[in-house]
C-alpha cells in the first residue's frame, strides 16, 4: 500500500553568513494512514526542519529546500503553488508546537481562532463556526467550553492552551498532524493527559501523526515506528519494539542508555525524563566531518568511520541503520 506521506531524500539548507548549513541532508521516511511515527534525536538534528519542510514553512532566505520530494497522496508538495500549499496546510496537514503561544494569537479569543480556521476552510457562518469551536473544545476536554470559547489565550493555563492548540490543529480534520515536542513544556501529569488525549483523538479520527520529541518515553507510549536522526540524517529506523529491544546504531544505544529513572522522574513529579547528554557535542552543521557524523562521540568508532559515511541500509525486518559495524 502507498504511504500517505512519503519524504524522499529531502535536503534543506540554510545559507548563513558563516557558511552553508545542511540542516536536513537526504532524509527519507514515510507515514501510513492513521500511523504514528516518532522522530527522535537531540535538538538541532533536523527533526523540526524536516517537519517545517513538509509544510513548506522554511523561511527563505536563509533556508531552502534544495533536493528530494515530499509526496502526499501521490502529489509532490514541492511542485505546488503557494496557494495550493496553503490549502494543504489548512485542510490536510496541520502542526502543533511546544509553545502554544507561538501559534495562538494573543489578541483573538480562542473561539475566534478555531472558528476562523474552520470558517475559511469549510465556508461556515460565524455562528456555525463558534458552535464548531465549542464542539472542538469539548472534544479536547476543555471544561466549560461555551465560556472558554470567548476567552483569550493568556486566560488559559499551559495545559489548556495546549489543548486549545490541538483543537485548532484538528478543527480542519487533517489527515496528518505534525506534533513538535507537544508536551515538552508541560509537567508530567499534564503531559500524560495530553498524550492520552492525542491517542484517543487519533483512534477516533484516524489522523496519522508525526511526533517529534527528544523523549524516548513519549515515543514508547505513542509511536509504532521510530526514526532516529543525528546531524541532519536518519541514522536508524525500526518498529518501536525493535528500537527498544535491539537498537543497532551506537547513537540509538546511547539515547537508550541515557534513559534511567523514568519512573523516579514520574514519582517526583515535574522532574521529566530527558535525554541526558551522550558525552561530546553534536558537530556543527556548518562544518560536518566527512565520515560518520557520530564518530567523534561514538565509543565504537573505527578508522573507516572517519573516512567514509556509512550508508543507511537494511539490518533486519523493517529495520534500517547507518553504521560500519554492520559490515
Ligand atoms: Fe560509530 Fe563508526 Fe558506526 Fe559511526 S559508523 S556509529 S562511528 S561505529
Ligand atoms: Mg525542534
Amino acid at each position: 500500500e502507498q504511504p500517505l506521506l512519503d519524504i524522499r531524500a529531502l535536503e534543506t539548507q540554510f545559507f548563513t553568513d558563516d557558511g552553508l548549513a545542511r540542516a536536513v541532508d537526504g532524509v527519507s521516511y514515510s507515514l501510513a494512514k492513521g500511523e504514528t511515527v516518532g522522530v527522535v534525536g537531540e535538538s538541532g538534528c533536523g527533526k523540526s526542519v524536516t517537519a517545517l519542510s513538509v509544510l513548506r514553512l522554511i523561511p527563505n532566505p536563509p533556508g531552502r529546500i534544495v533536493g528530494g520530494e515530499i509526496v502526499f497522496e501521490g502529489t509532490n508538495l514541492l511542485d505546488l503553488s503557494p496557494a495550493e500549499m496553503r490549502r494543504i496546510r489548512g485542510n490536510d496537514i496541520s502542526m502543533i508546537f511546544q509553545e502554544p503561544m507561538t501559534s495562538l494569537n494573543p489578541v483573538f479569543t480562542i473561539g475566534n481562532q478555531i472558528g476562523e480556521a474552520v470558517r475559511l476552510h469549510q465556508g461556515l457562518s460565524t455562528k456555525e463556526a463558534t458552535n464548531k469551536a465549542i464542539e472542538m473544545l469539548t472534544l479536547v476536554g476543555i471544561p466549560e467550553p461555551a465560556r472558554r470559547v470567548h476567552e483569550y489565550p493568556h486566560q488559559l493555563s499551559g495545559g489548556m492552551r495546549q489543548r486549545a492548540m490541538i483543537a485548532m490543529a484538528l478543527s480542519c480534520n487533517p489527515k496528518v498532524l505534525i506534533a513538535d515536542e507537544p508536551t515538552t513544556a508541560l509537567d508530567v501529569t499534564i503531559e500524560a493527559q495530553i498524550l492520552d488525549l492525542m491517542r484517543n483523538l487519533q483512534s477516533e479520527l484516524g489522523t496519522a501523526v508525526i511526533l517529534i520529541t527528544h523523549d524516548l518515553g513519549v515515543v514508547a507510549e505513542m509511536a509504532r515506528k521510530v526514526v532516529v536522526m543525528y546531524a541532519g540524517k536518519v541514522v536508524e529506523q525500526a518498529p518501536v519494539e525493535t528500537i527498544f529491544a535491539e537498537p543497532n546504531h551506537p547513537y540509538t544505544q546511547g539515547l537508550l542508555n541515557s534513559l534511567p529513572n523514568a519512573e523516579l522522574g514520574a514519582v517526583s513529579g515535574g522532574n521529566k525524563r530527558r535525554l541526558q547528554e551522550i558525552p561530546g557535542i553534536v558537530p556543527s552543521l556548518l562544518n560536518l566531518p566527512q565520515g560518520c557524523k557520530f564518530a567523534s562521540r561514538c565509543p565504537k568508532a573505527m578508522a573507516v568511520c572517519e573516512e567514509k559515511e556509512p550508508p543507511l541500509e537494511q539490518v533486519g525486518a523493517d529495520h534500517l541503520s547507518a553504521c560500519w559495524l554492520n559490515h
